[in-house]
């Protein structure tokens, strides 16, 4: 049986598609022959989240450090008969709604903003300034939509626990801390998730990207790359800087471990496989006239295969060291791990059978199969926990007609992305698209008939 919204009607439900086939199909009420589905939500429902989007947005809160977010995720679930669990791994929620026997599904958004300060002009512009983990004063903004992502997720458990006749199982909602650090999932499962929670048959996430509004990419196999993060700290000897003769100069050598490190890519990695390194941060001293004793660099790495992963960390390693050789350091750079996040992969099996439900909601023509993204997650945290499947997909957060026209002019890479100042999805289709597709995605775990119906 194939489906599709009812775009133009008050109804919500999935309308079954006429067919030549289908006609001839005896159409009832029961549900066992026509397939419950969740519903999508309701125009109050919408207009009551937009309204939690630009109050989130506009009090975005850093990484581990999402108290009054997570409250009011907390409240809202609660509000609707969710047995709430908060403080899971800092701020971390986990709300669960029992509705009788059937399957577990783990529905995550995460929390966080980034250090950023936001130049979007829009009316709920954060104007946040807070601390943050180096101990720095910063802007605050949700630049990576995870105010977006908290939304979807309050609205989709509404629906859930409006609609209980639709489906049956466990739904476990979870609102991640510390995502952009790499700290988040990882400390809720130190704190016992996998103890203390249901055991789920599938966990699915969704993220807002720089694709058309109203669009939904997937794959399966890899989705998003590995990210490493490292600080490295360079020592040289300071002195007078009228007298380098006197010194073991610390710029010069990071200076020149950064542009060799530009070599780590372009030839140690083969030309089929990739990679990403990034210096990020490059600081050094305070003064023209000092020369400083020593450097501080920290660099961010994606890829997509382990052995790739183990060569280039190897290769950065190499290169620094052998820099500071070079320079005559006093003694060896010391290296710290600022951030890991494993491969996300798409279980095959389970990521074929959630775009199946995507694809009866939304239409082939706004579910597509893309290629893996750098952007890394620690999503799949949880499904290795428990070791079941993980699924993931990316929503489009640019205004159509803007996208279309930057896709013309081949100017897509200029369009605002993800950690970028000025980028921020329109609400509009944003916010729907996502709570439709994780109602969706979550109905082909709970709903027994559309799920056999795949
Ligand atoms: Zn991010
Ligand atoms: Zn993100």
């Amino acid at each position: 049986m194939l489906f599709a919204p009812d775009l133009h009607g008050d109804r919500q439900k999935l309308s079954p598609i006429e067919t030549e086939a289908s006609k001839e199909t005896v159409m009832t009420t029961d549900a066992s022959a026509v397939g419950h589905v969740l519903p999508g939500p309701s125009d109050d429902l919408l207009a009551k989240l937009e309204g939690i989007y630009r109050d989130i947005h506009a009090n975005p809160e850093l990484s581990m450090q999402e108290h009054r977010t997570s409250g009011i995720a907390a409240a809202w679930l609660r509000e609707r008969g969710y047995d709430v669990t908060e403080g899971v791994g800092g701020t971390g929620v986990v709300g669960l709604l029992r509705n009788g026997d059937g399957p577990t599904v783990l529905l995550r958004a995460d929390m966080d903003a980034l250090p950023i300060k936001e130049s979007t002009g829009l009316p709920y512009a954060s104007d946040r300034t807070g601390t943050d983990r180096f101990g720095q004063a910063t802007s605050i903004a949700h630049s990576c939509g995870h105010d977006m992502h908290v939304t979807w997720l309050m609205g989709a458990t509404r629906v859930m626990a409006e609609n209980r006749t639709d489906w049956r199982g466990t739904v476990m909602a979870v609102f991640q801390p510390g995502e952009e650090t790499g700290q988040g999932a990882r400390a809720m499962i130190e704190d016992g998730m996998v103890k203390r929670f249901p055991k789920p048959d599938v966990t699915l996430g969704q993220h807002v990207m720089p694709l058309s509004a109203g669009q939904i990419g997937w794959r399966t196999g890899t989705m998003l790359s590995a990210g490493d993060s490292w600080e490295v700290t360079l020592f040289g000897r300071g002195a007078h800087g009228s007298m380098p003769q006197k010194s073991i100069d610390p710029v010069v050598m990071a200076a020149s471990a950064v542009m060799r490190l530009q070599t780590v890519v372009s030839r140690e990695v083969a030309m089929t496989d990739s990679a990403v390194v990034t210096v990020g941060t490059m600081s050094a001293g305070m003064n023209e006239n000092v020369i400083p004793d020593r450097a501080l660099l920290r660099l961010n790495v994606r890829t997509f295969k382990d052995g790739v992963r183990t060569r280039v960390l190897a290769a950065i390693k190499r290169i620094l060291k052998a820099e500071a050789e070079a320079s005559g350091a006093p003694k060896p750079p010391e290296f710290s791990v600022l951030s890991e996040f494993p491969l996300t992969r798409n279980d095959d099996a389970a990521t074929r059978k959630t775009v199946a439900a995507l694809e009866r909601w939304f239409g082939t023509d706004r579910v597509t199969e893309i290629a893996p993204a750098t952007a890394s997650e620690d999503f799949g945290r949880f499904g290795a926990a428990w070791d079941v499947p993980a699924v993931f997909w990316v929503i489009g957060g640019i205004d159509p007609a803007t996208y279309a026209n930057a896709e013309e002019a081949g100017k897509l890479d200029e369009l605002p992305a993800n950690h970028a100042p000025d980028f921020a999805p329109v609400i509009h289709p944003t916010l729907r698209t996502g709570v439709e597709a994780m109602l969706a995605a979550a109905g082909a775990w709970i709903c027994p008939a559309a799920a056999s119906s795949v």
